[in-house]
């Protein structure tokens, strides 16, 4: 407990009950301690003046300084807007009030300078600085200095409590704390790091005396906020590693070694076998496994998965793969029961529309042992889903789970079952480190040999005669086509109609007997699919109009170009993803994004990012700056997002460098025994009592 910080909001000159309240419940300040951590969101130099010529152009709140040269009023009633001509030399400028008309008026002068202040508005064609603050020249206190700019919401607003209103408090504040602020981070990390120190950063942050102090206390609450973020996942993982024993699987096993030898399609890469003996080394450690897996889309992940389930049943487990969505789960299941055809290894699918028998004779055969690989989505979490022995859970496109969930597998068995997460396309690295930094990471990063890297070109709906005459290139040469269109929920019939539009205006355009057009879309029966999918894998037609449905694992090598509707609607791991279909064979390959001409920035971003690249990676981290993280990584996890400066977008070195530290700080202190990091062991004690997931490993 920290007294001062710790004071009820409500206790600050000029706050009161009613305000307090509404601070509350507007933004979570309770306590001096929030009140201090309600950061600027911006700063504005005071200390320089625009000139009026310039103020429209500013793009942004602008200082001046002049002279009103005449008042008038237009319009009456309500509708009643006064007008003050202002000058400074270099031009003028109209000042506007809508309201509080009949208190401002008398008060403006013509005889005295005026410090303004205020945002440039276009109001009738006209350049205006509507409400701005203002202040007789000669008595401003502070002509220096930079303001700082807070969040508000409405309701504080009408209270006065905008971001000038929670600048005063916040005024009122800083000069009592003096001496108040207890350090948070050990002296040496202090020094070590160059920060500054954290009474001198809270005063900064929101009166800083220039640039420079702005960066620096930003960095030193940036670093503490992430450091503790990081210390936390590399303890969690710790933990796991140590105090949760994990099944032992002594060898590869029987079938591991028939797979191996006998029905391996092909040589896995160096980085396949490369991952397998990290996943190998954990299973021989004694200690649970919680690895995540990383890889490129076509990267090799699905045989990566099954060979580590094959160790786990040659040891005389059960394992279980899990996927976010009934398509995917299927094609995996059909995958794995190919590369398994002449095993004797029992699988199944468990997906929603399982039938009830089915279940019931399911569930009994995972009981007594008989299954060995169940393969599925979320129903495998469900309580009824019972195994004899399950030793090792595979988890696809992760993202889409949280941790919650992963902690529900891990019941499944008396000793937890290894886990293995895999992701459908790369994370930027700053948040696997935030996101999974409790968990041992494996990096696919080669792709399986022969792929010619594909060919990526933006087009616009003008080009589409050139488009097809494109099509016929290719599907002459022999090869196949795909065409994707978007289908997504909200727009649902509208996408529909341009389907079949497309699929209409397709057909016309490569008419039968010479060619032949598959269609493929949520809405057919899945035995319609299922032949219309067949007819395009085998080769018997040549273009395939779809939904995102072919999205993930679909595999026809023969197809060599990926066209991509409305590209512009997707986002970029779905465009990479669909990308992905295609360079699969030994033939050159090529994605074609087409649009519509008029494209927002971040659209034509996105564009350009896949015309340069086709590294999933790199593509990842510009997905990171264009959504950020909550959108990338799914609101489940978004508690880890409850970040009060930081940025995860924008602060990744500092990520780093956090992480850096406390794995530092953990190797040569790993108990927090030493004097030096009793401070840290206190704080760290305190935060990990505050999170509710910590208890079941801790
Ligand atoms: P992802 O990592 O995107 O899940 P997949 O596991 O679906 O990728 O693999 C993509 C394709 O590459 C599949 O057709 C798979 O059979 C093939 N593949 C996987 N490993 C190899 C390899 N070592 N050599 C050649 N092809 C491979
Ligand atoms: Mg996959």
């Amino acid at each position: 407990m920290n007294d001062f910080l710790d004071t009820s909001i409500e206790f600050l000159k000029g706050v009161g009950p009613q305000r307090a309240q509404l601070l509350q419940t507007e933004l979570g300040i309770f306590t001096f301690r929030d009140l201090l951590e309600h950061y600027p969101f911006r700063y504005l130099d005071r200390s320089t003046y625009h000139s009026v010529a310039d103020a429209p152009y500013v793009d942004n709140y602008v200082q001046l300084r002049g002279k009103i040269t005449g008042i008038r009023e237009i319009g009456s009633g309500r509708h009643k807007k006064l007008f003050a001509r202002f000058t400074d030399g270099s031009g003028s400028i109209d000042l506007v009030w809508f309201q509080g008309i009949q208190w401002i008026k008398p008060n403006l002068r013509t005889d005295v300078e005026y410090q303004i202040f205020g945002k440039p508005k276009v109001f009738v064609n006209q350049w205006n600085i509507p409400h701005p603050e203002m202040a007789i020249f000669a008595d401003v206190q502070n002509k220096t200095g930079l303001q700082a700019f807070y969040p508000s919401t409405e309701k504080l607003t009408a209270k006065g409590l905008h971001s000038k209103g929670i600048e005063k408090l916040i005024a009122t504040l800083i000069p009592q704390i003096s001496q108040k602020i207890p350090e948070t981070l050990p002296d040496w990390m202090v020094q070590e790091n160059h920060l500054m120190s954290k009474e001198k950063a809270l005063i900064a942050v929101h009166q800083p005396k220039s640039e420079q102090q702005i960066q620096q206390a930003r960095f030193r609450l940036k670093f503490e906020e992430l450091f503790f973020l990081q210390l936390e996942m590399l303890l969690r993982k710790e933990v796991t590693a140590t105090k949760m024993k994990g099944f032992v699987f002594e060898e590869v096993g029987n079938q591991f070694n028939a797979f191996y030898s006998n029905h391996l399609p092909f040589e896995l890469t160096n980085a396949q076998k490369k991952v397998i003996k990290e996943i190998r080394k954990d299973f021989l450690s004694g200690k649970h496994m919680n690895r995540l897996l990383q890889g490129d889309v076509g990267s090799g992940k699905t045989l990566v998965a099954l060979l580590t389930a094959l160790i786990g049943i040659g040891n005389g487990f059960q394992a279980a793969l899990m996927a976010p969505t009934e398509i995917l789960a299927s094609q995996h299941f059909e995958s794995i029961s190919s590369f398994l055809a002449n095993m004797d290894v029992k699988i199944a699918l468990l997906i929603g529309s399982t039938k009830k028998a089915a279940r019931i004779e399911l569930h009994e055969k995972l009981l007594n042992g008989e299954l060995n690989l169940l393969i599925g989505t979320h129903a495998l979490l469900e309580d009824v889903v019972q195994f004899k022995n399950l030793g090792i859970v595979i988890i696809d496109e992760q993202h889409r789970f949280g941790v919650a969930q992963r902690a529900k597998m891990w019941k499944k068995n008396t000793t937890p079952p290894h886990v293995l997460i895999m992701t459908a396309t790369p994370i930027p690295r700053t948040l696997a480190m935030t996101f999974y930094g409790d968990l041992d990471v494996s990096v696919i990063d080669e792709l399986p040999p022969g792929r010619k890297p594909i060919s990526t070109i933006h087009r616009y709906e003008s080009h589409r005669l050139r488009l097809f005459g494109f099509m016929r290139e290719q599907i002459a040469l022999g090869r196949q086509v795909y065409v994707v269109y978007p289908l997504i929920k909200e727009s649902e019939t509208l996408d529909f109609n341009n389907l079949m539009d497309g699929f209409e205006a397709i057909s016309r355009s490569f008419p039968m007997p010479s060619y032949q057009v598959s269609i493929v879309h949520g809405k057919m029966k899945p035995e319609d699919k299922d032949f219309e999918m067949q007819r395009f894998v085998k080769g018997e037609t040549h273009i395939m109009v779809a939904t995102t449905v072919i999205e993930v694992g679909v595999n026809v090598p023969n197809a060599s170009v990926m066209v991509i509707e409305s590209a512009e609607r997707f986002g970029l791991s779905q465009l990479h993803q669909l990308r992905g279909r295609v360079g699969r064979g030994a033939e050159k390959s090529y994605c074609i994004l087409m649009t519509g001409d008029k494209l927002s920035k971040e659209a034509q971003k996105r564009m350009e990012t896949m015309v340069q690249t086709n590294d999933g990676f790199e593509i990842s981290e510009v997905d990171l700056q264009l959504r950020g993280p909550g959108d990338l990584m799914g609101t489940q996890q978004s508690g880890v997002l409850d970040l009060k400066i930081s940025n995860l977008s924008k602060d990744g070195q500092i990520v780093t460098l956090a992480r850096e530290m406390a794995k530092k700080m953990l190797s040569e202190d790993p108990k927090f025994e030493m004097p030096k990091n009793q401070l840290l062991k206190n704080q760290i004690q305190k935060i990990l009592r505050s999170k509710p997931n910590w208890g079941r490993i801790a």
